[in-house]
């Protein structure tokens, strides 16, 4: 990703048609590229002003509505022009193709992946946190992820990072100011209560990484691999589990949606269920293209959080299910289902065996699905506290866990006999820097391109 300043500009909505479509331009003086798309006109910042859109002939692309944002007031920190005309993909590209001609003489381009929120980021408007909220609120597939991304977009997440930060730094000053005078080392724990305050700290850091790893749930959801024999009721029962809870499903950027994986959720976390009903025998007479679709599909499977297999508790396992189970990844949790219990005589329940955890269910008559949701809830590591959640990501998770290992440390230091002050003052500096990164008070270059390149253009 460039790192230069100059203009840039991209269709900000999403492709395909919709009732209006945005083009939107940022750089730190649009005066000139205003000036060459609309002559003559003045453009009040932050007042809709209802104007032709004219190719460089004067011919008219559109109508639609000029905003500007002048910076600092602004989402990236510099002037932007938004053109709102209408959300058809080739009048946009007519358009985008307009302004990017305007505002050539000035150095404008076509904008990167995810470089307006990239320049929010490097003009202070967000920190890094709130930026990955963009991706995220952009990206979330169910209510409850939509809500956390919400949360940390706001700020609630970065503010309470600072607070650790903070305490952290008070405690470093603390014992640092102590450093330069030896004599008082001793006494200094005491005296202080370093001790009490470090564990005030790991207390609270505890209780974020407890929020941040449920909302890394919201986020990722649990990855469920679907077995079972024809006719056992493998979509009755997905749709039994789904009930009025299927997940909305969008489109994301650069996938097309798998046939055989479908979204549902369970009380907000997102499922996503890999139907194997798809994935025919490799030795049938399939093409190369299937092939590699069923080879892709069997590396999710070993990537698979848990494998629900389903079988008919009227009949009990066949042949065909114990060369199912032959197949089935180590290492990878199991639920077996005993389906249509209605007809088998069984009660609904959950019996627990070394090898796999079973649940006696009816997909039709819907009993027992509860038992299942629970259980798969029980596997997804979830725990309902009532706290609200941060939509944290793995990034965010490394450096908590690592923060809490060299508080870890400086404890261990601050419980010796012989009080290393500086070596438990070093221990606080380190976890700072990890908590510090979340919000991306030193972050590399290189976090910053990862983050930024998995962004859409125009975001
Ligand atoms: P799939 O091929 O594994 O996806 O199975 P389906 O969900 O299509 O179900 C196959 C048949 O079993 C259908 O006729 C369902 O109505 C029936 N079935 C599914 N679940 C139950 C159940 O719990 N009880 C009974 N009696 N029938 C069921």
């Amino acid at each position: 990703m460039k790192l230069d300043s100059s203009p840039i500009a991209a269709i900000a909505t999403a492709a395909g048609r919709g009732g209006i479509g945005v083009v939107r331009a940022s750089g730190k003086d649009l005066a000139p590229l205003i000036a060459a798309l609309f002559p003559g006109v003045v453009l009040r910042p932050r007042h809709a002003t209802f104007i032709d859109f004219t190719a460089a002939d004067g011919s008219v692309i559109d109508q639609g509505l000029a905003l500007l944002f002048k910076g600092p007031h602004s989402y990236t920190g510099e002037d932007v022009l938004e053109l709102q005309g209408h959300g058809g993909p080739v009048v946009l590209q007519m358009l985008l193709a307009r302004v990017l001609q305007a505002g050539e003489p000035a150095g404008l381009r076509l904008a990167e992946p995810g470089e307006f929120t990239r320049r929010a980021y490097l003009n202070d408007k967000l920190d890094l946190a709130q930026a990955e909220a963009v991706a995220d609120l952009i990206d979330a597939s169910t209510e409850a992820a939509a809500r956390s991304a919400t949360q940390s977009l706001s700020g609630a997440f970065s503010k309470t990072i600072h607070v650790l930060v903070e305490q952290t730094i008070n405690l470093r000053m603390l014992v640092e100011a102590t450093l330069d005078f030896p004599e008082e080392e001793i006494d200094f724990l005491e005296q202080s209560d370093a001790r009490g305050q470090l564990a005030v700290i790991v207390a609270s850091l505890d209780k974020v990484f407890q929020q941040a790893a449920q909302g890394a749930l919201l986020r990722e959801g649990l990855n469920v691999v679907l077995v079972g024999q024809p006719n056992v009721g493998k979509s009755s029962l997905l749709n039994a589990l789904a009930g009025a809870d299927i997940a909305i499903v969008t489109p994301i950027a650069g996938t097309t949606r798998d046939k055989v994986r479908e979204t549902i959720q369970i009380e907000g976390i997102p499922l996503h269920i890999i139907d194997t009903a798809g994935i025919r025998a490799a030795d049938e007479d399939i093409d190369q293209v299937e092939r590699i679709g069923i080879e892709r599909t069997w590396g999710e499977v070993v990537k698979a959080d848990v494998i629900v297999h389903l079988l008919d508790a009227s009949y009990g396992p066949t042949a065909a299910d114990e060369t199912i189970v032959a197949a089935f990844p180590r290492g990878v949790p199991v639920l077996r289902i005993w389906n249509k219990i209605d007809l088998s005589g069984h009660q609904s329940a959950v019996e627990v065996a070394p090898d796999a955890v079973s649940v006696y269910l009816s997909a039709n008559e819907h009993s027992g699905i509860d038992l299942l949701r629970e259980q798969l809830l029980r596997i997804a590591g979830w725990q309902q506290t009532g706290e609200s959640l941060y939509l944290a990501r793995e990034r965010h998770l490394i450096a908590l866990r690592a923060a809490r290992e060299h508080l870890d440390v400086a404890a261990a230091h601050a419980a010796r006999s012989d009080q290393s002050l500086d070596l438990f003052a070093e221990e606080l500096r380190l976890a700072q820097a990890q908590l510090s990164s979340i919000t991306g008070a030193f972050s590399s270059d290189d976090l910053l391109g990862v983050i930024f390149g998995r962004f859409c253009i125009g975001k």
